[in-house]
């Protein structure tokens, strides 16, 4: 794989990556804040109840009461806290709670706080307003709220807005809101988020991944197209000059290392010139394109067929002597005689003049073609359509 297409691969790789990380990072910090807000409304609700009680002191329990009773949005804390009973910790309809929490319990011990209220309590004692958690139970997760609450000296049960100092603060009253439907609440949202946060990380990497793929199909093809362009003739097709001397110098060292023989052939079309002066350059063409195919289909498979020049031809024969070269050439050169390209209206005729070589111990590509260039000059010279071998 080329260069660049590992970059778009590595582009790919990390475009997912960060696509995922955004998402991800968009999709926690959705749910912090969710989280932290309803947490919010959670402390607002209770602060609400609590200041509802002190405002409607007329109902306050007394110290160690605990009360429970169907307070609802339309029935005030007061008449919810009114409706004492000493009959300890009982729940309303909805799991609310209101417990009257004091570090001195005198009447009962309806009025021992627990271990929040019990630490909250000490808070309050410390300067602390308001003191709230989230607590897991039995039966669910529940928010636990406390505030301090002041009694006037001159009657316990009621509440002195006033404030007091901080040491005095010995009650409380613990609000705890059942969170069970807003738990699951809060995992659907999280669930709905997730799934939504999956589909954009599938969607954004099937997006790239469609688009760089387009991209590297693209650059793919055209990097095959540039590689036929640097190698191949585009009028031929077949193997340019500088590629044939790349397969000449394979040819060179398997021929070293296996001692096996090697020949060239130098074909050159005869007075071809007069071919594009009576039929015009086009037809020139048509008959360079013509040889080649013919050159390719009358040669043998590991033939290493190239147009060198105009109408030069250079042709390696690998494990071939001079002798069977010779016979390669005299084969072609009968063949190329016989055969005939049809242009337009007219067929046209050529003939072919090669020089043979083989390659010779430590002589060059250049040496070897160079050779057979003599022998297609003194080919030209015994009067063309001719084949003539380079004698050492
Ligand atoms: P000779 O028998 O001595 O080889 O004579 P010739 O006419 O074949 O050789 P010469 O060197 O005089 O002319 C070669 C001609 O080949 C001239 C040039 O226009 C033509 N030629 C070279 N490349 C192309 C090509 O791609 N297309 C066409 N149509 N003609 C080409
Ligand atoms: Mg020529
Ligand atoms: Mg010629």
């Amino acid at each position: 794989m080329s260069q660049s297409l590992k970059l778009i691969r590595s582009f790919l790789l990390l475009s997912c990556v960060a696509t995922a990380a955004v998402v991800v990072a968009i999709f926690v910090n959705f749910q912090f804040r969710t989280e932290r807000l309803t947490e919010d409304i959670l402390l607002q609700q209770a602060r609400a109840l609590f200041t509802e009680m002190v405002l409607n002191r007329q109902g306050l329990p007394a110290p160690g009461a605990v009360h429970a009773a169907s307070h609802t949005p339309r029935e005030p804390a007061s008449r919810f806290l009114a409706a004492s009973t000493n009959s300890g910790l009982a729940e309303k309809k909805d799991g609310l709670k209101l417990h009257l929490a004091t570090l001195t319990p005198v009447a009962n011990q309806a009025s021992a706080p627990d271990p929040f209220e019990r630490q909250a309590l000490l808070a309050f004692a410390n300067g602390a307003k308001e003191a709230h958690v989230i607590e897991n139970t039995a039966s669910g997760e529940v928010y636990r709220y406390m505030a301090p609450l002041c009694l006037r000296p001159d009657c316990r049960n009621c509440p002195d807005s006033q404030g007091c100092e901080n040491k005095d603060v010995r009650s409380g009253v613990s609000i705890t809101i059942p969170m069970a439907s807003l738990s699951a609440g809060l995992a659907e949202n999280r669930r709905v988020a997730l799934l939504n946060a999956l589909l954009v990380v599938a969607l954004l990497s099937g997006f790239l991944f469609f688009q760089s793929t387009r991209c590297m199909r693209r650059m793919e093809a055209a990097q095959a197209h540039l590689t036929t362009m640097a190698t191949l003739d585009s009028l031929t097709g077949l193997l340019n000059r500088r590629t044939v001397y790349e397969r000449l110098e394979e040819e060179i060292a398997k021929h070293r290392r296996f001692k096996t023989p090697l020949s060239c052939l130098l074909l050159d079309i005869d007075h071809f010139k007069e071919v594009n002066d009576s039929y015009g350059h086009l037809a020139g063409d048509a008959v360079l394109v013509a040889l080649a195919e013919n050159l390719k289909s009358h040669s043998r498979r590991y033939d290493i067929i190239s147009r060198y020049g105009g109408e030069e031809f250079l042709i390696i024969l690998p494990v071939t002597d001079l002798a069977a070269a010779v016979a390669v050439a005299e084969k072609l050169r009968q063949q190329i005689a016989d055969f005939r390209v049809s242009f337009a209206d007219t067929t046209l005729q050529v003939t072919v003049s090669i020089g043979v070589a083989q390659f010779l111990a430590a002589e060059q590509a250049d040496d070897l073609v160079g050779r057979a260039d003599t022998a297609l000059y003194q080919a030209k010279r015994d009067s063309r359509n001719r084949v003539v071998a380079f004698a050492a």
